[in-house]
């Protein structure tokens, strides 16, 4: 039995017109599940009994449940269990402009980023699209906001759960649902080009992220495995095709670490790389972890690299730390508790 939650309006008015039941029902449907934000079947009251009793057998209703809750003043940490036991995480953000959510993708992940916390327990599966959704509608309702932006940019790897991910942003995105605009939903990959050529034909509005990292592929390879696979050049020719048939700009996420890729030169040669690329920087201090060798780049090594791209005329802005206090750093709640 697949979860409701899993389903865009569209599968869901397909589904029912195959099984001889009226496309309008799944706008009932969404409209108890999403604006009314009751999760009971039998309390559907603008549905015959029937008909409930068809979407009582046919589909589960059932949510992942939030385990632990660590919060700060800007910031609340949320550990979900899901329905097989497994733990995910998802962080919400207080911003002056608004509320983000930082959702998990897979359970796991098998990226191998060496400076990576979520990478360190293998992927054990990926996230059913209705994880995700009910991430945000049970953080939501517990902080009791509307979520206006969303990050792919907790544990896993987007582009390696591609199809579930994308019905996720579908479903977010709809008006009928919880109308996140296309243009504040972020998707963050470390750059799994057949993927991203893939994403650009969709016609999506949405953002994406690349974990960059590295200005060239001897730094790349040592921390991303992944550059492995998918050279920097290969990388970046499929990023100017998709900032070409999108109109797009891409935001390239750089962690800053310690001695391996903060130094002055790695800065010019990031400004070669970029160079006439609608790309803007996000410079990331790093969130040390007690298990990994990385250490985070100095306040000073930070200001300096940010001058060096300034003044070579690339977009540059240094990412804001939250949650100081507690484990918000990617994966660290959920590698505690394991
Ligand atoms: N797999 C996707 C999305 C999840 S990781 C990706 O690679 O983009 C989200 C971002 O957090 C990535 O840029 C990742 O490199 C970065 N990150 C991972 N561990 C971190 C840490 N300890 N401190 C700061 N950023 C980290």
């Amino acid at each position: 039995m697949r979860n409701i939650f899993n389903y865009t309006k569209e599968m869901l008015e397909n589904e029912f017109i195959q099984n001889g039941y009226k496309k309008f029902m799944a706008s009932q449907v969404f409209d108890w599940l999403y604006q009314k934000k009751v999760y009971d079947v039998n309390l559907f009251s603008n549905i015959n009994v029937n008909n409930r009793e068809y979407l009582g057998n046919n589909y589960s209703f059932d949510f992942i449940k939030i385990e632990k809750v660590e919060e700060d003043e800007d910031v609340k940490k949320f550990l979900f269990r899901l329905l097989d036991g497994q733990k995910i995480e998802a962080v919400l953000m207080y911003h002056d402009y608004g509320t983000s959510i930082c959702v998990s993708s897979q359970v796991g992940c098998n990226m191998g980023c060496k400076f990576c916390e979520s990478g360190r327990l293998k992927k054990v599966r990926n996230l059913e699209t209705y994880e995700m959704v009910q991430q945000i509608i049970l953080a939501s309702e517990y902080a009791k906001v509307r979520i206006d932006s969303v990050v792919i940019m907790g544990i896993g790897e987007p582009f390696d759960n591609y199809d579930n991910v994308m019905n996720f942003i579908k479903i977010i995105n709809d008006p009928k649902t919880m109308a996140i605009g296309a243009r504040h939903i972020t998707v963050s990959t470390c750059g799994i080009v057949p993927k991203i050529k893939e994403f650009m034909n969709l016609g999506l509005q949405v953002n994406l992220a690349i974990s960059l990292h590295a200005p060239n592929d001897e730094i790349r390879k040592k921390i991303m495995p992944i550059a492995n696979a998918y050279p920097l050049t290969e990388l970046i020719d499929a990023l100017k095709e998709y900032i070409t048939k999108t109109n797009r700009r891409i935001t390239m996420e750089y962690v800053m670490l310690d001695g391996i890729n903060d130094s002055e030169q790695c800065a010019h040669e990031l400004s070669d790389l970029l160079r006439g690329m609608n790309a803007y920087v996000n410079l990331i201090a790093y969130n040390e972890t007690n298990n990994i060798e990385f250490k985070a780049s100095s306040k000073e090594t930070i200001d300096r690299f940010f001058d060096t791209l300034k003044k070579r005329g690339i977009e540059v802005t240094v990412r804001r730390k939250f949650g100081n206090k507690i484990s918000a750093a990617c994966g660290q709640l959920r590698s505690k508790e394991m």
